[in-house]
């Protein structure tokens, strides 16, 4: 039972103990503190690197990690020297759908007039161009025939557009870029550097600033109190204002068109019409797959699916000076248990008896198709280790004449990337088979809860519920048993065994010393037990009825549940239903540590450090005992979710969020999560392990985890949302012809009590040319890594440092590119790799996210819930939430199978005529224009017209007509989609809650700061040019 006899189990302690081939890999200390995988600050910008550029400005040693004015000083005068090829400045030819004149609330660019521009000609041009639809941005030229060989070149319109190439003018066509680019060139909005004689604004915060005054935080202050902040630098809308552009006061802006950056969207498109509905087999290795925004079908075919596995890329460098030099992370993003489509095959399971999985003698490796058969089937060598192994008797097979076992397709071990194993006794806890996990319901029965009606709806909700708790494949109830606990500043356990008529009620108020007062009884199965425990379900929200008792503990709770679950000798789950900070002088007593003082000081970090002492311990204990924590919080002021969450976070479990929870207006979403969290696929009691073949190894873990040394990750349970990210370093050369191999062992409890191995293996390409890193990059993973990394980071580092250190890397991934892999072209172009043409955007949406960016509007708790919630979730969840879905809904009656095409989440592409829909994965926001048709409002809330909609409504009615219909059918897809129920708002053009959207709307100016995404494509691009002089 102890943890350590747990650890010491056979199969994963002696991997450790036989790591004679991995001396330098395993062993490895603990990462260091600092900002990870960017190693410390001098070593950010090797000299390696530099040389490799060839900086002739600062070529003698590493840059430190912020910008000096000095280094940036000498580069003044080139820059606007070769500025001045730039674009001229255009302006937005946009009509919304419905011919709208724009709101007067979308004003013009706010930037401040810039000096005149000579090319006024491309501004005429442009200004007469009408853009309708949406999604449809003008920048989809022909597709190029492109192969996987040559991704496609980020195109200009198509010359009946009336786009003029936004190229500079160095560059012989739109294609001048060249196939071997494989790059999106376009001149970007240098416009607001290059021209003006003023160079790069450092802000306070060494963000790189846009012309305009700097805020405290080296952001870009607001302009203006409401349309400024969110029009910000974007154009205007020519077509409506008289006269166009060439009459807007003053000199024209100094706006590229925003259509002609990078669109998140249409890469979104573009893949899905590529790959959309096709069949992606994983039988080559270094493939890269569709996006993860994209409808496809996997075949496994050796390779785990990317459901399973998501690298940052799909060709690691060979050397580690290539990986320094590049700085693009090797990380691979793996959820075990991802939930898979119903038209692909579920996962096999493989029982070798007694004997248990074949593994590799040396490094542990599971038997996999990476084990080469040889002397006629007689050995295997270790594709991890190379290790020549004994083929065991009862496993021999014949070769066929290309050196393949026979039964290659007969068993899954051997042909597939994803697989189960049964577990011997071996890998069971003290060498005995597990019980079945349980659930124990741990309920707050202080004034709020009882107060708000949510003691009652939990209860109720769980008569139902209980009837759909997990089952193992193919049984017919489900072997968890379930267990019920309520308490306030004392405990009251409750014995719900069947044989009893009545529940019993057993007290315990002595919360220091926490104890289960019953073992019998506590945890039943819930069919044998229904009677009882309904009955005591209709009795708890009466019993506590009239309580006065508004104080909770909560560390005693989570004691209590780990007790029990340790005295039933059982792994499971804590269903805790919170309301306020526990304040009771009782172990893990919290105190409110809120200060919005410390924002954008170096001491803001601490506000999302845990407290330490009780808390931490009770991890230990939890995760040794296989007890994950799951908190649903109702609070109606600061909580201290970081201490709180960080017992969830290390469990893997999950924290919800219900501030000033009300039944009529919340009841419905968090049932709508309490019920996924119950019945979602989950393991528990895990362990899992990251092999990889010789020349690098994996150093860092980042998700719901906790490690005790640096290999195993452990998981108190792991469930189908939960995602762990692993970062790769080189300790050795990588060879070209063999690839690198991973494979992620997942050890675990089923629901049904089964001990098993879930295998997935992963190959990546290894390549001498930077080229083919960057051609199989994922933007998306890339995204996933670095917010990790960098919320991490945030813990122990002051936010600034960690928003600069983004920013450098992001301009020293692109120019390291540029320099390496790109055609020779004018240093005034910005090229991007096409697999990150978007990059910018998403990185942009990460620095002014929740966590990173401090504002006395955005509450602590949210923020640190922020960071806890990105920490542990896949690439599918980090996608959407740094670039949301904003579809637009106006044709509602048009719309079929499919949705609506998005549009770019920017202000821009609202119009006051419309009905737009934004989601994140974590919120549903429905945008009513305040020129909506009178008969769509009539026919979604049965009111005549917009104003006759109150500004408080809080939810859809459900009407006959077509139109509230199809609505409610699409906002159930949506939410089908997202492992969150996603809370409805309404959001009234120029109504309150039109805040709240906004921060949503990333390519924007932020609302709490940070750039907008032409803002940052211009930062970025300075920086490139900074570090390629
Ligand atoms: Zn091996």
């Amino acid at each position: 039972m102890s943890q350590q006899g747990y650890v010491a189990t056979p199969p994963y302690s002696q991997a450790q103990a036989g790591m004679g081939g991995y001396p330098s890999g395993f062993g490895a200390p603990p990462s260091q503190p600092l900002y990870g995988h960017y190693g410390p600050p001098p070593q950010s910008y090797p000299s390696g690197q530099l040389g490799a550029l060839k900086s002739p400005a600062s070529s003698a040693s590493a840059l430190p990690p912020s910008p000096s004015p000095a280094q940036f000083s000498p580069n003044g005068l080139q820059n606007g020297a070769h500025s001045q090829r730039f674009p001229p400045p255009i302006s937005t030819p946009s009509v919304s759908q419905y011919g709208q004149p724009p709101p007067a609330m979308f004003p013009t660019s706010a930037s401040p007039a810039q000096a005149p521009h000579p090319t006024q000609q491309l501004t005429n041009q442009l200004s007469g161009m009408q853009i309708s639809g949406y999604g449809h941005t003008p920048l989809q030229g022909p597709q190029s025939p492109s192969s996987s060989a040559v991704p496609p070149a980020f195109h200009p319109p198509p010359p009946a557009m009336g786009h003029p190439p936004l190229m500079s003018p160095g560059a012989s066509s739109p294609m001048g870029a060249g196939p071997n680019m494989g790059a999106m060139t376009t001149a970007p909005p240098m416009g607001a550097p290059g021209p003006f004689p003023g160079q790069p604004h450092l802000g306070g915060g060494g963000f790189p600033q846009p012309p305009g005054p700097a805020g405290p935080q080296g952001f870009p202050t607001q302009q203006g109190a409401y349309g400024g902040q969110m029009a910000g630098p974007q154009p205007g809308f020519p077509g409506t204002f008289p006269g166009g552009a060439s009459q807007m006061a003053g000199p024209p802006q100094k706006k590229l068109d925003p259509d002609s950056i990078p669109s998140t969207t249409q890469v979104i498109e573009d893949d899905q019409t590529k790959r959309g509905g096709q069949v992606y087999t994983t039988n080559l290795r270094g493939q890269v797959p569709p996006l993860v925004t994209t409808d496809f079908v996997v075949q496994d075919q050796g390779n785990a699916s990317p459901r399973y596995m998501r690298c940052t890329t799909y060709s690691f460098p060979c050397t580690a000076d290539q990986a320094k030099q590049c700085q693009v992370p090797l990380a691979t993003i793996i959820k075990p248990f991802a939930t898979i489509p119903k038209n692909e095959t579920p996962l096999y399971l493989v029982n070798h008896g007694e004997t248990g999985p074949i593994r590799c003698n040396r490094c542990k490796a599971y038997m996999c198709p990476f084990m080469q058969f040889i002397e006629g089937g007689r050995r295997y060598q270790c594709g991890f280790c190379s290790c020549v192994n004994e083929v065991p008797a009862f496993y021999f097979q014949h070769l066929d004449h290309i050196g393949r076992r026979v039964d290659f397709y007969e068993r899954p071990e051997l042909s597939l990337g994803s697989y189960e194993f049964t577990a011997t006794v071996e890998y069971c806890k003290n060498k005995k088979p597990p019980n079945p996990p349980a659930f124990i319901f741990m309920i707050d029965v202080s004034y709020t809860n009882i107060k708000s009606g949510l003691v009652k709806l939990v209860c109720e909700e769980l008569k139902t519920l209980l009837n759909q708790l997990p089952r193992e494949e193919g049984a017919e109830s489900s072997s968890v048993k379930v267990g019920f606990v309520t308490y306030n500043k004392i405990l009251h356990f409750y014995n719900v065994k069947s044989a009893l008529a009545q529940p019993q009620m057993m007290v315990v108020s002595d919360v220091v010393e926490m104890f289960v007062p019953l073992l019998d009884g506590l945890l039943v199965n819930f069919q044998e037990s229904q009677s009882v425990i309904n009955n005591l379900l209709d009795q708890i929200p009466d019993m506590f009825a009239d309580t006065n008792e508004s104080e909770t503990v909560l560390a005693p709770v989570i004691q209590a549940g780990v007790e029990a679950l340790k005295a039933a000798e059982c792994s499971g789950k804590l269903f805790i239903f919170h309301s306020s900070m526990p304040t009771v002088e009782a172990p893990g007593k919290l105190k409110n540590r809120d200060d919005k003082k410390l924002l954008n000081t170096d001491k803001e970090k601490t506000l999302f450090q845990p407290q330490k002492g009780v808390y931490e311990q009770l991890v230990q204990d939890c995760v040794s005992s296989g007890c994950c924590v799951d908190l649903f919080l109702f609070p109606s002021q600061y909580v201290d979710v970081a201490t709180m969450g960080s017992v969830s976070l290390h469990t893997g479990g999950s924290v919800y969020k219900y501030s000033n929870f009300q039944v009529p207006v919340d009841g419905d979403n968090f049932l709508r999560d309490l019920r996924g969290d119950v019945e979602k696929p989950i393991g528990f009691d895990s362990i899992m392990r990251v092999r990889t073949s010789t020349g690098f190894r994996a150093t860092d873990f980042f998700g719901a985890i906790h490690m005790n040394n640096t290999t195993d990750v452990e998981m108190a349970a792991v469930d189908s949302d939960k995602a762990v990210t692993v970062e790769f370093k080189h300790d050795d050369v990588l060879a070209e012809d063999t690839g690198a191999l991973i494979q992620c062992a997942l050890l675990y409890t089923t629901v049904g009590g089964q001990r098993r191995l879930r295998i997935h293996n992963l190959g990546v390409n290894c390549s001498s040319q930077l080229a083919d890193l960057y051609k199989s990059c994922e933007t998306d993973a890339l995204i996933n890594f670095l917010a990790k990394s960098a919320y991490r980071a945030m813990v122990n580092q002051p936010l600034k440092t960690v928003r600069d250190i983004l920013v450098k890397q992001t301009a020293h991934m692109l120019a390291c590119y540029r320099k390496n892999c790109a055609n020779p072209s004018a240093v005034s172009q910005l090229i991007l790799p096409d697999a990150m043409k978007v990059f910018p955007v998403y990185m942009n949406s990460l620095l002014k996210s929740p966590a990173l960016v401090g504002s006395v509007e955005l509450s602590t708790d949210d923020r640190a819930l922020h960071r806890l919630m990105v920490t542990t979730m896949g690439v599918e969840d980090t996608q959407v939430l740094f670039y949301p879905r904003l579809i637009p809904l106006h044709n509602i009656e048009a719309v079929g199978e499919g949705l609506p095409v998005a549009v770019r989440c920017s202000e821009e592409r609202l119009s006051e005529g419309g009905l737009f829909l934004l989601e994140n994965g974590r919120l549903l926001l429905l945008w009513l224009g305040e020129a909506c048709p009178p008969e769509l409002i009539q026919s979604l809330f049965n009111v005549p017209s917009f104003a006759h909609i109150g500004s408080e409504v809080s939810s859809l009615p459900e009407l006959d007509s077509p139109q509230s219909k199809k609505l409610q059918s699409i906002i159930k897809r949506v939410r089908e989609q997202r492992s969150h129920s996603m809370k409805l708002l309404i959001v009234k053009q120029k109504d309150r809650l039109e805040t709240l959207f906004r921060q949503h709307l990333v390519e924007d100016k932020g609302l709490h700061g940070g750039a907008s995404y032409m803002d940052f494509l211009c930062n970025v691009h300075r920086e490139i040019r900074q570090l390629l002089t």
